[in-house]
């Protein structure tokens, strides 16, 4: 035998194939210890704070303002004043330019934002490096691009600037959902008080050095930190707009609040999405897409595929399929970049997720979650799929907000459509199929703002993105995105 013949067969035959840790490194980051709030281009001083945490550790990493009336008064003064003095009067291609500079920067310091989003947030750090920034930097290059292109947009409609805007965020796309909202109102020359939720509020935070490097005016970007009290008072503040994203609880409440008062509203809440599996589609292209439908982002998605559809006769096979998937993603570290599955987003979020789902074993549904092991501390929820669920289940009916999906069957076309729309809400839907004509006809009955058909998931700046019924008005992203941000004469 030669050398290597005699080496090769010595060498140890492995057991299997593990994943080595591969975290991210946290350096890039700077955590002040604490912060004041955003306004007029400064930071003031707060009378309270509190502490935010990383969800995957229960560390605490910064302490956060806590704004009463009297500090979102003065940060809607602020930009009020701005709004008058200069912001909506400049030419709008120098607007634009701002924008354009808040996209490029964004760009450069993706990593740093990316790393603190995870942190912050317990997202993968491939989801926030990936996904999260490259939409939040597309989002200001596109409406960048619509700045100077206005008179367009709306041809004889004379579109002038709403004035200040007040924008409320959730805790799912923390700063994603900061360039949904500020990105078009200020391409439409308004300017902005935004309240990023309570439990993720640092990449805001951040994000006000990157309007501070753009030398953006002073007052047209403040930002206001706190809990939901926070977000009364802004609602209740002298602002001409408010948009929000998050609970239908909450939506409800701003809309009662503010009816009659002139100020415009736009609304995108919860969702309940079917996504619906024919027997004809390539199924494990499907199963990649239910995957990523419904655990991408914990599942802390409001479009996400929460109820899975199956047709009958490959109900046996597809929830097989699934089963084995599922045993394959790695749930915990969010900064290390091979984690599909990390940490959900608050104690609170947890305890719901978990009553909901004793709520499914309770109704009689079947549970299955695949061995892993979630680290000791921090809040963890294993992916769970839920089979012989009823339509009346709560699992079926309520948002978990949360990586669990609940699997129904169908049979015609019709039952699916039927049992699809047979929610409050209506914000999206997806369609795995192999014929067109069925996407088509799909589609057209569905009740929700946004069908992906063999995808899911799918975001792209141009694309307006919003619901019906329980899940809010208005719509997001592409030109539609500008309209609340606009009055015509
Ligand atoms: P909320 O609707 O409470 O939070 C969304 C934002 O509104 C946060 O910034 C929140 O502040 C703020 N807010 C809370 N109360 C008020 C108020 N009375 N007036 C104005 N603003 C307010 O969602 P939660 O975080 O409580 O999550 C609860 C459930 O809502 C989740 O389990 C999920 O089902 C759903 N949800 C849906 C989202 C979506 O995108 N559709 C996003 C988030 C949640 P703060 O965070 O500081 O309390």
């Amino acid at each position: 035998m030669t050398d290597v013949a005699k080496r090769s067969s010595r060498a140890p035959v492995p057991s299997g194939w593990e994943y080595a840790p591969a975290p991210e490194a946290r350096d890039i980051v700077r955590i002040e210890e604490r912060y004041g709030l955003y306004v007029d281009g400064q930071w003031l001083e707060a009378k309270e704070h509190y502490t935010t945490i990383s969800p995957s550790s229960e560390e605490p990493l910064a302490e956060i303002a806590q704004a009463g009336p009297e500090e979102v008064a003065t940060a809607v003064a602020a930009a009020r004043e701005a709004a008058e003095n200069g912001w909506a009067e400049i030419s709008p291609t120098e607007r634009a330019k701002y924008l354009f500079r808040i996209a490029r920067i964004l760009q450069e310091r993706s990593r740093e934002f990316a790393v603190l989003e995870s942190l912050n947030g317990g997202k993968p750090i491939r989801e926030s490096r990936d996904v999260d920034l490259p939409l939040a930097a597309a989002h200001f290059f596109y409406y960048a691009g619509w700045a100077d292109k206005l008179e367009y947009a709306f041809p004889n409609r004379r579109p002038r600037p709403v004035g200040v805007a007040g924008q409320i965020i959730p805790w799912n796309f923390p700063l994603l959902m900061l360039a949904w909202k500020i990105a078009p109102a200020l391409a439409a020359g308004n300017t902005v008080v935004l309240k990023p939720a309570e439990t993720t509020p640092l990449t805001a935070l951040l994000f006000c050095d990157v309007v501070r490097q753009a030398e953006l005016p002073p007052g047209v970007v403040n930002i206001v930190t706190g809990d939901g009290r926070t977000g009364a008072e802004l609602v209740r503040s002298e602002v001409d707009k408010i948009a929000f994203t998050g609970s239908t609880e909450v939506g409800k409440a701003i809309q009662r609040e503010l009816a009659g008062t002139g100020k415009r509203l736009t609304l995108e809440l919860g969702g309940k999405a079917a996504n619906i599996l024919f027997d004809d589609c390539a199924l494990d292209q499907a199963i990649e897409g239910i995957v990523n439908g419904i655990y991408f982002n914990q599942g802390h998605v409001c479009c996400a595929g929460s109820r899975l559809l199956v047709q009958e006769s490959i109900y046996e096979q597809a929830v097989a399929k699934l089963k084995r998937r599922l045993k394959t993603l790695r749930v915990g570290d969010p900064l290390d970049k091979n984690t599909d599955v990390g940490a959900i987003n608050s104690k609170q979020q947890l305890e719901k997720i978990r009553e909901l789902v004793e709520a499914g074993e309770a109704e009689g549904a079947e549970i299955y979650q695949p061995p892993c092991r979630l680290p000791e501390k921090g809040y963890w929820f294993a992916p769970t799929v839920f089979t012989n669920v009823a339509q009346s289940y709560r699992i079926a009916q309520e948002e978990i907000f949360g990586p669990v999906l609940s699997v129904l069957t169908f049979r015609t076309p019709e039952e699916a459509i039927e049992k699809a729309n047979n929610t409050p809400y209506g914000l999206s839907a997806g369609v795995w199929t192999e014929k067109g004509s069925r996407i088509l006809w799909m589609a057209q009955r569905l009740r929700a703002g946004v069908i992906w058909a063999n995808t899911y998931n799918r975001f792209d700046p141009s694309s307006p993105f919003g619901g019906y019924k329980e899940s809010g008005f208005g719509r997001e992203g592409g030109r539609h995105g500008l309209e609340p941000y606009l009055e015509f004469e």
